[in-house]
């Protein structure tokens, strides 16, 4: 069953980037997929008898999309990126999740930066891979907007620096009043996480949570064993699977280029842009994936990564506790931290 308020056509188009194959208890298994937040979700739920937490599931994520979505009007993220540098009041999930996301900034030395939207508004990645042809020229690109110059890159790059958002409590200000925010780095595995909190809390113990590509584990399978979830091969489909993963309620979360992109002239443009340069992070990586237990974590890590290449990357996951990573370059292969597992 599928359920969203928008854009029911990409249901079928968009793969899903993880796999899980559950052993046994067929017949107490639900499965819906919806359209949030510009991404192809689907919940898989052991024992949800009446459909209720499913039900609870699709609710929360209506909600998330009302509360965090840059693109629609009224929501936290949206007030905060029109009020012209007044202070904004925001809800406490709201609050906390910026700050979060300021911390990986600072982490990062702002290599993952939430006021990065005037380059995503810029490259505007998602709309053009459904314009480009491929068989445009660089010139031609060029020309028709499709690749921006430097002049837009340089006056984008000017409202981009986290140090400009400021949170005290639930007030949240843009020192520059010509900064936005964009939390689509961090907030597919915030949601995640809550929806993990809510399912435990209605009792459900085995379930998986896919948000397009941010893999959330709940429990184990319905037979104690441990889920499986498939690490998509750059650039094949959803059933190409480079490795597998073993998790018994961990998150595994994937940022690659394949996820979204345009291509011209033999060149990849996709939606992980460096906030040093202004273009599509361009180090030989194409996807970071972060094991850990909560996709929050998952989530910053795996976009702060993919912006800061493999051996900073490397460095920086080597340096926090419980949190592993696989890195896979253009030519297929794959770093991995020393713990993350190998099959
Ligand atoms: P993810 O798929 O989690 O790696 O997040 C990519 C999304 O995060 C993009 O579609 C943008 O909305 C946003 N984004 C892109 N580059 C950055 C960055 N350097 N820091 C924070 N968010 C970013
Ligand atoms: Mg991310």
């Amino acid at each position: 069953m599928f359920r969203s308020h928008r854009f029911l056509s990409l249901m079928l188009s968009a793969a899903l980037l993880f796999q899980a194959v559950p052993a046994r208890a067929e017949e107490e298994k639900t499965s819906e997929t919806g359209f949030f937040l510009d991404t192809v979700i689907t919940i898989t739920l052991y024992g949800d008898k009446d459909s209720t937490a499913m039900d609870g599931c699709f609710a929360l994520l209506d909600q998330y999309e009302q509360m965090l979505s840059r693109t629609v009007e009224g929501s936290d993220v949206w007030n905060i990126n029109h009020s012209n540098g007044e202070p904004t009041e925001v809800s406490e999930e709201t609050a906390w999740l910026i700050e979060t996301a300021l911390y990986y900034s600072e982490l990062s030395d702002g290599a993952f930066d939430i006021t990065i939207t005037p380059l995503v508004e810029l490259w505007d990645v998602q709309n053009k891979a459904s314009l480009v042809t491929g068989d445009e020229t660089a010139e031609e690109a060029y020309a028709s907007g499709l690749i921006p110059s430097e002049e837009e890159i340089e006056t984008a790059l000017l409202h981009i620096d986290y140090t400009a958002v400021s949170c005290e409590g639930t007030t949240v200000t843009l020192s520059d009043p010509e900064a936005e925010i964009d939390l689509g780095g961090i907030a597919k595995g915030y949601i995640a996480d809550c929806l993990e909190d809510y399912l435990l809390s209605q009792g459900i113990e085995s379930a998986l949570i896919n948000l397009g590509g941010n893999v959330q584990t709940v429990g184990t399978k319905p037979d104690g064993s441990s889920w499986k979830i498939g690490i998509q091969k750059p650039f094949g489909g959803s059933s190409d699977i480079i490795t597998v993963v073993e998790c018994t309620g961990e998150s595994v979360v994937t940022s690659g280029t394949y996820e979204r992109y345009f291509e011209i002239d033999g060149t990849i443009y996709h939606h992980i842009l460096d906030p040093n340069t202004g273009y599509p992070a361009d180090n030989g990586l194409v996807s970071v994936t972060i094991l850990a237990d909560s996709s929050t974590v998952c989530d910053a890590l795996s976009t702060t990564c993919f912006v800061l290449g493999l051996e900073d990357g490397m460095e920086l996951i080597e340096s926090i506790d419980s949190v592993e990573a696989l890195f896979i370059t253009e030519d297929e292969v794959m770093y991995r931290t020393s713990g993350f597992p190998e099959n």
